[in-house]
């Protein structure tokens, strides 16, 4: 890329310099001007053979050859310019040395070609360059996208022998996805046994999950398994300022790849450009995007399917896809990438600790087990964090402590150094039991792990609170519960303090989603009923997803289930005030309350023993 444009560049300019010294040679004729006390002395001396006048402009042309006394070399031609005082009597002086004075031009003008010429000029070069550059990077078949930018034909990634590939060994915890990508692997091994079968296989596997699930490192591990010839390209690569471009992109990569065929494509990202088509996209970006993904569906329907190439997609949002992405024909095996559960996070742990010393005490399973809800990603950067920390401390492994510290830093962030006011800690800490507590006496709810209120992130102090078990739907009960320990810092500091402060910004958040959910998506209020009224995507614009009145229905409801749930959060705290009050001085005391110490603290014994997953 940069070599392209320094070489366009270098070209501009020799073809600039080439036409500035061509230009100025045509332009300056070989007619030197001479003052006109030269001239003077030249008519004086009888060497004026002839001269042209037009007003006070003069040229002529001497009998000799003299030197010229302003410029280089000899003249005969010559221009002058007789000043407007110059009372010399010239006629006179011309007559009595027998000058010629002419009708005719006695210098050469510029004729009517070179004027023509130069005024072409600027065109031509400019169409020069037009052709240099296009026929450099191969124009022509490309149309207007092959003439800017155009990269090599895209290539398959390398099956280098010798190199670490990915394969399936680095992958965990997400088996029914391998499982469904072996599939694809075995036909692509074997396509003459499915084909005798009269099977078809898929066209394109879509992997659909949260950021950090492992659908990227997921299509790297089917290159390494498949043996085959693998296209990668992101997305993103195919939008370009200039429309067409990306469509002819993908237009190449699939050319290229039933060359090889059988082969895989992968595109991550897919997203962007396989958004739902809807206003308010962008001038340009809009219907580069549009072509772009026309071409791509344009491609797949016109495999026969016996081919043998297979286009694997991923996606962070498959939510906001374009439905025709998933038509049969198209994408239409959908796999859902999710977060590993406990096994998984295990297996993940245990790959990504391969290469780091861990000291006797580390456990991978009792990490797995708190920390429910991180993605491969998030694990693989526990493990990273842990290591550091050890390197930091000069260990010559990794601990316990090392990870369990590294955890705090990867879910609550780097702590921060913040002098805090005794007030405001006091404050702090009242508001983080108001939290803890609420999470402690609600039957159902997460248990709390961990109280601080040492600053991290953005916060000024976190009550921690995660799931014994994965849960993958949740009651109205548990999500009112959520709701109740979610005003629990700001209902603490209004029953302690009579006012609250800024500090529950987040909490509200958290406590408008969750009841927005409720009502608009999961049919937990009677008033608006069982309906899907809001859309899922907060992006998208509320007003077009139901009418007026339901929308104002779910506002009512959103604030009588959070007045509720504030009333509850309040008169709670008010019959427990004891037990706030010593969970706000042990952190006061201690800054950090691990899960026992608070329960122990707060003399309330959980409810549900730790239950194995
Ligand atoms: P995605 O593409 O889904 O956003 P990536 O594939 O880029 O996620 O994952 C980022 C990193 O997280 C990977 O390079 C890998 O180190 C780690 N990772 C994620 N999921 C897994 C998994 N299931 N097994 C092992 N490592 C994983
Ligand atoms: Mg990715
Ligand atoms: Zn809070």
């Amino acid at each position: 890329m940069r070599g392209r444009w320094w070489s366009l560049l270098l070209t501009a300019v020799i073809v600039f310099l080439l036409a500035y010294v061509g230009l100025t040679y045509l332009d300056r004729g070989n007619e030197p001007t001479i003052s006109y006390t030269e001239f003077s002395r030249q008519v004086d001396a009888g060497n004026v053979d002839k001269i042209y006048s037009k007003g006070d402009a003069i040229q002529g042309e001497l009998k000799d050859a003299r030197d010229n006394p302003e410029g280089d070399g000899d003249y005969t031609k010559f221009k002058t310019q007789r000043p407007a005082f110059a009372d010399d009597d010239l006629w006179q002086k011309l007559n009595s040395r027998d000058v010629t004075v002419t009708a005719q031009p006695v210098v050469k003008e510029r004729g009517l070609l070179s004027n023509l010429l130069i005024s072409l000029a600027p065109i031509v070069i400019i169409v020069a360059v037009w052709i240099f550059v296009a026929r450099r990077f191969g124009a022509g078949k490309g149309g207007a996208g092959g003439m800017f930018g155009r990269k090599a034909p895209p290539k398959p990634v390398e099956l280098r022998p010798g190199t670490q590939r990915t394969t399936f060994a680095d992958v965990a915890g997400i088996d029914e996805v391998k499982g469904e990508l072996d599939d694809v692997v075995d036909f692509l091994e074997h396509p003459d046994a499915y084909r005798r079968m009269g099977a078809k296989m898929p066209r394109g596997v879509l992997l659909a999950g949260s950021p950090g699930t492992g659908k990227t490192l997921l299509a790297r591990a089917v290159a390494g398994e498949a043996g085959v010839p693998f296209f990668s390209a992101s997305a993103s690569e195919f939008i370009e300022m200039i429309v067409g471009v990306g469509a002819s992109r993908v237009r190449e990569l699939f050319a290229e790849a039933r060359k090889v065929a059988p082969s895989i494509i992968f595109i991550d990202e897919i997203d962007t450009i396989g958004r739902v088509r809807s206003g308010g996209a962008s001038v340009s970006g809009h219907d580069e995007r549009e072509q772009t993904l026309n071409q791509i569906l344009t491609e797949m329907d016109g495999f026969s399917g016996s081919e043998g190439v297979i286009v694997i997609a991923a996606t962070n949002r498959a939510d906001i896809l374009d439905p025709a992405l998933t038509r049969p024909g198209r994408f239409d095996r959908v796999v859902n990438v999710s977060p590993p559960d406990r096994g998984g996070r295990e297996a993940i742990l245990k790959i990504h600790t391969r290469d780091i010393p861990l000291a006797e005490d580390v456990d991978l399973t009792q990490l797995a087990r708190t920390t429910p809800g991180m993605t491969g990603a998030d694990l693989a950067n526990l493990a990273n964090e842990g290591a550091l920390l050890a390197v930091k401390r000069g260990q010559e492994q990794v601990t316990a402590s090392d990870l369990s510290e590294a955890l705090e830093k990867v879910q609550l962030g780097a702590e921060r150094t913040l002098v805090m006011p005794e007030e405001d800690r006091r404050r702090t800490a009242y508001h983080e039991s108001g939290h803890a507590l609420l999470g402690m006496l609600q039957p159902g709810a997460d248990p709390v792990r961990k109280i601080t209120i040492v600053p991290r992130g953005r916060a000024l102090g976190v009550t921690m609170s995660t799931p014994e078990v994965e849960r993958y739907a949740h009651s109205e009960e548990y999500l009112r519960g959520r709701i109740i320990g979610a005003l629990g810092g700001m209902a603490a500091e209004q029953v302690v303090y009579g006012v609250v402060t800024t500090g529950a910004e987040n909490d509200l958040e958290q406590v408008t989603n969750i009841a927005r959910g409720m009502v608009a998506r999961w049919g937990m209020s009677e008033r608006v009923g069982r309906l899907s009224a809001l859309p899922s995507d907060a992006q998208q614009a509320y007003g077009l997803a139901a009418a007026p009145q339901t929308l104002d229905v779910i506002d009512a409801e959103m604030r009588r289930i959070v007045d509720e749930c504030y009333e509850e959060a309040c008169s709670k705290l008010r019959d427990h005030h004891r037990q706030l009050e010593a969970l706000a001085e042990a952190l006061l005391e201690n800054e950090t309350l691990e899960e026992a110490d608070a329960y122990r603290i707060a003399g309330i014994t959980r409810l549900t023993k730790e239950a194995d997953a």
